[in-house]
């Protein structure tokens, strides 16, 4: 009898991106993936305290129960690999056993965040994240920010990269070399809704295969050393009513926004301190948010300053957007945004107005003058951050009390984790996991 070697089988990966931004789950056989999007599959409670380091921190589950993670088939992700068989994985929401959406679930809770705005105002939201990573199989030398020799120098990965962003239903926009030596910037176009978020976490997954394919990585920690350049995820926001008619712009409103525009973001700036808890995460978060990166060291809003928190980008009325900078890939796309959409409700609720539009340019300001403008520095520390979103009352609304004490320990342990550590080591542990 002939012994031949076994024919690989298929497995899909269904994940979720959790509050340490990591993509986990379990992988079936492909062939059970049309029950998966049926029954689900069983997952941990406890699991969602996974930490960044891996370790279960404080949990209130224990060792106890079980929770249902329910692929959304528009998620699928296949990476076809030329040597072996091809990755596919596929992200999920997280339901209880009875069949309600749990309330821990990163994805449930954009979608709350999502209803909440389109039950106040018939508004949609419509996102893009344009995300900054590492390509260790470009080379450093030389360095050409921006240059057609950098770019040329990443070899294949980008066209392979923009391909399989299109085959898992994305739409690429740009690609290119930017400022920091191997450091690339992806763009994608906007989608509605949750699609936003599971894009960009999609993309994120995309360009670490295929950067494994090569035998290299992409690497989104916000900084991959103290006094590198950082990787920003910016994202880009703007509202649709619900027949998808844009509803951002107003040639005659302050910034050009319009007055629901103007009102959602003026909640975001209010916010800003807590929110960035949520959307700039982790300890190595602080060393990007720091003078001279283009990167945001306040709470402000400028029209077209890429030192600003927030920056307005013009264009017609369809692409008109507010790029929202203080955020990084060490943030789950889900908490991040579904806070920020939070966030933008209580502006719109509250009726809040942006302040007036400063005379002298951001980078030119006195702290004093931008505090007269009505700007407040930016949290300087993820402990900080975290007791801004603590000592926010609304956040326990978006949240829930018990996810906002759940995220809150599961955040400070991680600082704990890295205390010992000095800033060279923490970019290091960071550029090992994102
Ligand atoms: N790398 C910068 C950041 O950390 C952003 C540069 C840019 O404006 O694209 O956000
Ligand atoms: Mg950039």
């Amino acid at each position: 009898m002939n012994d031949t070697a076994f024919t690989p089988e298929e497995l899909v990966f269904i994940g979720v991106c959790d509050l340490a931004a990591q993509v986990r789950g379990k992988a079936i056989p492909a062939v059970a993936f049309q029950d998966a999007l049926q029954q689900g599959v069983g997952y941990t409670p406890a699991n969602i305290c996974l930490s960044v380091l891996g370790a279960i921190g404080s949990t209130p589950f224990g060792t106890r129960g079980d929770i249902v993670m329910v692929p959304d088939a528009s998620t699928i992700v296949r990476i076809p690999s030329e040597t072996g068989v091809a990755e596919q994985f596929c992200l999920s929401d997280i339901l209880t056993k009875e069949g309600d959406p749990w309330d821990f679930c990163p994805r449930h809770f954009l979608r709350r965040a999502l209803e909440r705005l389109r039950a106040q105002s018939d508004t949609l939201l419509l996102a893009s994240f344009e995300q900054e990573f590492i390509y260790t199989g470009a080379s450093a030398n030389p360095h050409r920010p921006y240059g057609l020799t950098s770019f040329r120098d990443q070899g294949d990965f980008g066209p392979r990269f923009i391909a399989a962003l299109r085959s898992a239903g994305m739409t690429p926009e740009s690609f290119l070399a930017e400022y920091g030596p191997r450091q690339f910037e992806v763009t994608v176009a906007p989608a509605i809704g949750i699609r936003g978020a599971d894009e960009a976490v999609m993309l994120r997954e995309l360009a670490r295969a295929l950067a494994v394919q090569a035998g290299h990585r992409a690497l989104f920690a916000p900084m991959a050393e103290p006094n590198g350049v950082g990787n920003g995820t910016h994202i880009h926001m703007s509202l649709r009513d619900s027949s998808g008619t844009p509803r951002m712009h107003d040639p005659q409103g302050a910034y050009g926004l319009s007055e629901i525009a103007g009102h959602f973001i003026a909640g975001v700036v209010e916010h800003m301190p807590a929110l960035s808890a949520l959307t700039t995460p982790s300890v190595g978060s602080f060393y990007r948010l720091t003078p001279n990166r283009w990167a945001p060291t306040w709470a402000n809003i400028s029209l077209q300053d890429r030192a600003a928190s927030l920056r307005v980008c013009p264009g017609s009325a369809s692409k008109f957007n507010v790029e929202y900078r203080v955020a990084d890939a060490t943030a789950c796309p889900y908490l991040a945004l579904g806070a920020l959409v939070h966030a933008g409700v209580d502006g719109i609720e509250r009726r809040l107005c942006l302040p007036a539009k400063p005379e002298i340019a951001f980078g030119s300001m006195t702290d004093e003058q931008r505090r007269e403008a009505g700007m407040r520095p930016l949290p300087q520390t993820l402990s900080e951050a975290l007791d801004a979103l603590d000592q926010t009352p609304a956040a326990r609304e978006w949240l829930g009390p018990e996810f906002l004490s759940l995220y809150l320990n599961f955040k400070r342990e991680e600082v704990q984790a890295m205390a010992t550590l000095d800033p060279q080591a923490v970019c290091e542990a960071y550029a090992g996991i994102f």
